[in-house]
């Protein structure tokens, strides 16, 4: 085989095992990031049920607000019928007392489902703060799983590194330059063998002069369907 063609299949390989060591990387990176995403749901329940509190707070100050204008105005009333002389003016501060009783009644008994509605709401906030806890203590193994194989990988990762750079070192620059392009553009993988008289990437076929042009140089080829590098390789007959 060509020498630069050799070094040139050398790089592509050296390129691929980068690649699939990122996609490791990228898979223990989308991991961490389902396990912060859940903590976050969670965390966001927490908001919903103290939103839920303040609303039940508000409501129940409204009630009180009701009930105390009630209290004073009944209290009034008491002190009108202490001071009146009896007759109609007492009878009439009477019936209004007791009219108003029961609207107070009803106004207190609305103050205790506020009361309970708040303490409902507290309660699942502090379902919610407890089952993020929980949810932060289960994933304490799993962070640290992914944590140390992320250090592993980013050590695979920078040995495939430096490994596919000297590779890259060796290729000729016109040929390194061409191969490199073509990565940034399109698939990974940028020279293909021919396979029979096709590209082995599109299978587009290519003309037999260009094709023994390669046999006989040992060099590569552009595939006119998609631009891969294409090369002749030898079929071993043994
Ligand atoms: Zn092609």
């Amino acid at each position: 085989m060509n020498p630069d063609l050799e070094k040139l299949l050398d790089l592509q390989e050296k390129d691929m095992t980068l690649l699939e060591v990122d996609q490791r990387l990228d898979e223990v990176l989308q991991e961490e990031q389902a396990l912060d995403e859940a903590v976050v749901a969670a965390e966001a329940s927490i908001g919903v049920a103290q939103r839920a509190v303040a609303e039940a707070v508000r409501r129940r100050i409204e009630v009180e607000g009701r009930v105390e204008t009630y209290r004073k105005l009944q209290e009034g009333r008491r002190k009108r019928i202490e001071v009146s002389r009896p007759g109609k003016e007492t009878s009439q501060l009477m019936a209004e007392l007791d009219l108003a009783r029961q609207v107070l009644a009803r106004e207190e008994s609305d103050w205790f489902r506020a009361q309970e509605a708040v303490q409902a709401q507290e309660a699942r906030v502090a379902d919610a703060e407890a089952q993020v806890e929980a949810l932060i203590a289960e994933q304490v193994e799993p962070r640290e799983a992914l944590a140390s194989r992320k250090t592993e990988l980013e050590a695979e990762r920078a040995t495939a590194l430096a490994a596919r750079d000297e590779s890259a070192e060796a290729v000729a620059k016109p040929l390194r330059s061409r191969y490199e392009r073509l990565r940034g553009s399109r698939a990974p993988v940028a020279v293909v063998a021919l396979t029979g008289d096709a590209c082995g990437a599109c299978y587009t076929a290519v003309p037999m002069n260009r094709r023994s042009q390669m046999r006989m140089s040992g060099m590569v080829d552009s595939c006119e369907g998609c631009g891969v590098m294409l090369y002749y390789l030898e079929v071993s007959t043994a």
